[in-house]
């Protein structure tokens, strides 16, 4: 028996490990099996397949640099009888490691001392997760959402892409879901996940009904498709476990007591609901509830962001491009990430890139435009779509105040739905580059979800930043050749790439100059993306939780509010 074998670790907030044996870096083909796995690890460390018990993956990415020569580079964890001889044999060359597997546990609450039902205001990824963790915790929290429930909600997208009738109130960035709820549904973020709670979100994702490869593909999507029906178990789950949720229920303003303490919000107007925590998880597209935050005082700041175009080229050219032609069909259609420095010192990068997707129309305010990408889960859509954007800091906006770069975002969106006659305004990228109208369309057929009409995109984002997208494309052309081709769709504008402000907390996650209040997600500007934004969501709720347990919204030894980085 090894000396690790069963044996269990307790470290911070509770996480309990199991120790396994990981195997890294094992390369394998396109189509293969877990017997192919094990017969491969068994293999290398020269020993019987029956010693590699359970394997299990736990990392999946394509190693593309050597075309033709592609591999699936996995790395794997499994148990054996003999782990100690195996790790003493073959960990010092570093092909093994031991492995503990994380579970992170929700801090444990006397229910019977809290008269507070919590709200959670907004039913986006942070929302919904926060929610679902405070009605695990048994607070029986009230989620309140300004749109419709994702059914309902699906609808009115539908008709607005094709018909072009907005629901200012339900459409691509407001209603059950939350942004992302179409869109690509990609799952991976850029951060760290030291406390193991984003494996925690990817396996709520995959008991609502996810594929469970997401929790091991290093760069997992869910699709539109999948994305609708998860968001509506999690719903039922919320409320199976004593949460409340509403929709068509706006906060609309805030009770606040002597300017420092949160008592509650009311809705539509009208009803008044009172409450002494509340997650304000309202995400970037919420101007008119910014406009409020900002009338009642509540500590904020200007954030930078990246505003841009959206490209789309042939899926196929991008796969021959990142995989060869040889591997054609052999592995997903390709994703591609795209850095440059243009000549003028801005940057610019391929942001939230769509293989086999569409553009879609994202607005959500009358006369104004704005679009993001999306995909269904089988990425079977004919282009590969990405924005190519430049960041923008507060430097670049004209209102100096905390809401200038909602202003600078109205503005340019303005802009586009003039260009377009309230279409998506689009363009060929030669006639882009020759300052041109474009009249129609060329090799490349455009894939949109809204309604599209050919019109000139010069001249709707500053000089400096359209100088360096040319240059950028450009660039980007000598590493993607198709990235050069003169068909290929412009279109704008990409301009809700981040949440324009910064709603301040402090390290307990509690509004800077309101307590009871928890900014949350990405409107909050502490989160870019599906899984950072829930798992925001689920660290709220860890720190509110903590907070009732001590009683109230004053932890001990909590006094000095220092600013959350
Ligand atoms: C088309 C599109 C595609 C995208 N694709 C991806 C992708 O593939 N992968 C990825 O990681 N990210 C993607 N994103 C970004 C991602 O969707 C967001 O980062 C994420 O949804 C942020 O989550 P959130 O919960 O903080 O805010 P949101 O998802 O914006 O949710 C906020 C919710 O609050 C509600 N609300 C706002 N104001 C009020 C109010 N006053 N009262 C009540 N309710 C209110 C809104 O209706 C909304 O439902 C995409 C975004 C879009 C628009």
């Amino acid at each position: 028996m090894g000396i690790f074998h069963g044996v269990y670790r307790r470290n911070l907030r509770g996480r309990i490990g199991k120790i396994m044996i990981k195997y890294q870096q094992l390369k394998m083909h396109p189509g293969y099996t877990m017997e192919d796995v094990q017969k491969k690890i068994a293999q290398n460390l020269h020993v019987s397949r029956e010693l590699i018990k359970e394997p299990e993956i736990l990392r999946e990415s394509i190693d593309a640099r050597k075309k033709p020569q592609i591999f699936y580079i996995l790395s794997v964890a499994f148990s054996s009888d003999n782990e100690s001889a195996l790790l003493k044999k073959f960990g010092k060359k570093g092909e093994i490691a031991p492995y503990e597997k994380k579970e992170v546990r929700l801090p444990v609450i006397d229910k019977t001392s809290i008269t507070d039902r919590p709200l959670v205001i907004g039913a986006g990824p942070a929302g919904l997760f926060c929610c679902y963790y405070l009605a695990k915790a048994g607070l029986g929290p009230i989620l309140l959402e300004r749109g419709k429930c994702v059914e309902e909600r699906t609808a009115d997208v539908d008709a607005f892409w094709e018909k072009g009738n907005l629901n200012t109130e339900s459409n691509v960035q407001f209603g059950e879901g939350g942004a992302g709820a179409f869109s690509d549904g990609k799952l991976n973020t850029l951060n760290k996940d030291p406390l193991g709670y984003q494996a925690k979100i990817l396996s709520l994702f995959v008991e609502m009904g996810a594929d469970p490869k997401i929790l091991y593909e290093q760069k997992p999507h869910l699709g539109t498709d999948k994305l609708i029906s998860i968001v509506r178990n999690l719903r039922r789950e919320i409320i199976r476990l004593g949460g409340e949720v509403r929709f068509g229920a706006k906060v609309t303003d805030f009770l606040i007591e002597e300017k420092k303490k949160i008592k509650g919000v009311i809705i539509n107007d009208g009803e008044k609901l009172y409450a002494e925590h509340i997650v304000l998880a309202i995400g970037h597209s919420a101007r008119d509830t910014f406009q409020v935050l900002e009338r009642s005082g509540f500590a904020m700041e200007p954030k930078a962001f990246a505003v841009g175009y959206r490209v789309q080229h042939p899926q196929k050219d991008i796969d021959e491009s990142q995989y060869g032609e040889e591997n054609l069909g052999k592995f997903p259609p390709a994703p591609y990430k795209l850095t440059a420095k243009a000549k003028n010192g801005r940057s610019v990068y391929s942001f939230c890139m769509c293989p086999g997707g569409y553009v879609v129309n994202s607005s959500s305010e009358e006369n104004a435009l704005c679009i993001n990408g999306m995909s269904y889960s089988d990425r079977g859509g004919k282009n590969a779509n990405s924005a190519i954007v430049m960041s923008v800091t507060p430097e670049d906006f004209k209102d100096k105040g905390p809401l200038g770069g909602m202003y600078f975002q109205k503005e340019l969106e303005r802009q586009a739905y003039e260009r377009g006659k309230g279409a998506i305004p689009i363009q060929r990228l030669e006639d882009f580059i020759k300052n041109r109208p474009s009249k129609g369309e060329g090799a490349i057929k455009p894939c949109m979800k809204g309604r599209f009409s050919f019109a000139d995109l010069r001249g709707l984002l500053p000089d400096e930043l359209e100088e360096a997208f040319m240059d950028g494309m450009e660039q980007f052309g000598r590493k993607i050749p198709v990235f050069r081709h003169k068909d290929a769709i412009v279109a704008g504008v990409e301009a809700r790439t981040s949440s324009p402000v910064r709603i301040l907390r402090d390290e307990n996650f509690q509004s800077l100059s309101l307590e009871g209040i928890y900014p949350c997600g990405e409107g909050a500007g502490y989160a870019g993306g599906i899984t950072s934004a829930a798992t925001d969501g689920l660290r709220v709720a860890i720190a509110l939780i903590e907070d009732l347990s001590f009683g109230g919204c004053k932890r001990p030894g909590k006094g000095f509010r220092r600013k959350q980085q």
